[in-house]
């Protein structure tokens, strides 16, 4: 156990399993008054934290932790007006609270995307517990890009190994071979 670093406040005391019988739930931003609440009803798949710069992030964790469900099982039930899209340039547009700074779900609209159809969420925002347990640990050295020191990532990967949050440096292999085979589909090699 290492505590000089958080990975993400939802797996550092341990990952806790999902329920099979979950169906949903209900994110809320952080904001104490008209917080933006997002109404899910699935259950999430490819739940997983990741260190990339784009995920949003919670106070002091190295990871965010990320999770998809099918886009039409998203529907923002209250205080939308305070919803914009942080980059409308990148793939996933990434609608969040302006005022708080959290992101409530990530869509892609793009059609020909290997990942359209499922939107990206963050678990941790609803007060509901089942949700599918986060399995791995995505794009892990990108958290030297915000800033963690190189020397360290021995340590953390360590730490997400006795979590059984097996580090990537870019998706899950099973992930990486839905990109390859959307791809080669795509181009008809398939
Ligand atoms: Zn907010
Ligand atoms: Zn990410």
């Amino acid at each position: 156990m290492n505590d000089e670093f958080c990975i993400h406040p939802a797996v550092d005391g341990g990952v806790r399993p999902g329920s099979d019988d979950f169906t949903g739930g209900t994110l809320h931003c952080h904001c104490t008054e008209r917080s933006v609440e997002v109404t899910i009803n699935a259950q999430c798949a490819h739940n997983h934290v990741c260190g990339c710069t784009r995920c949003w992030k919670p106070q002091g964790a190295l990871f965010s932790m990320v999770a998809v469900v099918p886009r039409d099982a998203v529907s923002v039930t209250a205080n939308e007006d305070k919803l914009e899209i942080v980059d409308a340039a990148a793939a996933i547009q990434r609608h969040a609270c302006r005022d708080c700074g959290v992101h409530m779900f990530g869509r892609i609209e793009n059609p020909d995307h290997p990942f359209h159809g499922l939107d990206f969420i963050h678990p941790e925002l609803s007060d509901e517990t089942g949700w599918a347990a986060p399995g791995f640990a995505a794009f892990t050295s990108s958290i030297i890009e915000s800033g963690t020191d190189p020397q360290h990532m021995g340590a953390v990967r360590a730490r997400l190994e006795a979590l059984g949050l097996t580090p990537y440096d870019c998706l899950s292999p099973p992930l990486m071979d839905a990109i390859a085979t959307h791809t080669a589909k795509a181009k008809g090699v398939l």
